[in-house]
């Protein structure tokens, strides 16, 4: 018998009981939601510590985006808001895209349902989007070939669509969700998008309890609005993935409100849903925390500190759909604080043993 078990997994951090997660607050409201995060933590007692790390979106050659990328690889898990890249340079790619990148974070999950007493455009919404996270239109292959003429990659893969395809069924099983969507434009991007369509085709053949359809981007976008009920979980390649996840969060009730989760083999980001940086209205104790704080959720799952985060999640709930308590973005008149405050409160009114 061997010693050591052999595994692929990495272990996550955990030092006396307590995780570490690295903590990249990003620009825009991404600071102020932290402190939100940081205090629900610590009122409800999650057993988890933050490394801190700014990374400075002005500078071309500072190693911030180094160590955010070490300490994610020695914690395992990151909580994350969206980083600006403020250089003139063409040569600055996005921090965002090589977090996710060198991290191998191939899949985003997006988890978009309504929330009662939240006035949106549709209601009764539970659509799970997975979307390619590391290439496709994102594979940061730009150049000017002759002057006047630009060519970029969207670099499709038949490895990692497979994995993506795979999650989503995987997922789609086990949640018990009866219908996988492909979402393409294969009819013109006959190469690249039809390789992601034959490869969720012949994914999709292992798992004959599923049913699967496919569908080209711009119905699906028409679909999305007039008809959004008729989706259960959708696949699809990066750029489309966030257009659709946007379109969907707007249904919803706007960029506020749901988070995203982003997975490899070894490591998991969780973020709000739509990524935004939200800096015209940051400072003004008027953005919607709730989306972060959902990210923070995911994360405790993640960890699995089920405990903390069913405690947090129920204190979300009775905030937004029981209180109505909302920010501007919701039609309300809350402030951050306010909506904070009042899930602290939740928290601390919580019986503990009934959980
Ligand atoms: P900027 O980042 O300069 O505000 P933008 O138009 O690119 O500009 P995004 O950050 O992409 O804005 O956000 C899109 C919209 O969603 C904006 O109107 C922003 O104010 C809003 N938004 C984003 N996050 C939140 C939030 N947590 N609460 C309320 N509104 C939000």
């Amino acid at each position: 018998q061997p010693l050591v078990k052999k595994t692929t997994s990495i272990p996550i951090a955990l030092y006396g009981g307590r995780n570490a997660v690295t903590m990249l607050p990003g620009g825009g409201i991404g600071p102020e939601l932290m402190v939100y995060v940081k205090e629900i933590f610590k009122y409800s007692g999650a057993p988890v510590d933050f490394e801190l790390i700014e990374i400075d979106p002005k500078s071309d050659e500072s190693n911030d985006l180094e160590y955010a990328i070490t300490s994610i690889k020695r914690n395992g898990v990151a909580i994350k808001g969206n980083i600006e890249t403020k250089s003139e340079s063409t040569i600055v790619q996005s921090r965002n895209v090589a977090i996710r990148n060198e991290l191998d974070l191939y899949v985003n999950v997006l988890h978009c349902h309504s929330y009662p007493h939240v006035k949106a455009r549709q209601s009764n919404i539970d659509i799970l989007i997975i979307r390619q996270n590391t290439e496709g239109e994102y594979a940061m292959l730009e150049h000017e070939s002759v002057s006047g003429v630009v060519e970029s990659m969207k670099v499709v893969t038949k490895s990692n669509s497979e994995r993506v395809c795979r999650f989503a069924f995987e997922f789609a099983r086990k949640n018990n969700r009866k219908k996988v969507t492909t979402i393409h434009k294969a009819n013109i991007m006959k190469l690249s998008d039809g390789l992601f369509l034959e490869t969720s085709r012949t994914v999709a053949k292992e798992y004959p309890e599923i049913e699967h359809n496919d569908m080209i981007i711009d119905n699906c976008c028409m679909q999305l609005v007039s008809n959004p009920h008729q989706f259960d979980v959708m696949i699809m390649t990066n750029l489309y993935g966030t257009i659709v996840s946007n379109v969907v969060c707007g249904l919803v009730g706007g960029a506020g409100l749901l988070s995203g989760r982003n997975y490899g083999d070894h490591y998991a980001i969780f973020e709000p849903g739509t990524r935004n940086t939200g800096t015209a209205i940051a400072g003004k104790n008027i953005a919607n925390p709730i989306a972060m704080i959902n990210a923070s959720i995911d994360m405790l799952d993640h960890l699995g500190h089920k405990q903390h985060s069913r405690i947090i999640s129920e204190a979300v709930r009775k905030t937004v759909c029981k209180d109505k308590l909302h920010t501007p973005d919701l039609g309300g008149t809350a402030t951050s604080t306010e909506v904070v405050q009042r899930i602290i409160d939740h928290i601390l009114q919580a019986d503990l043993r009934a959980w």
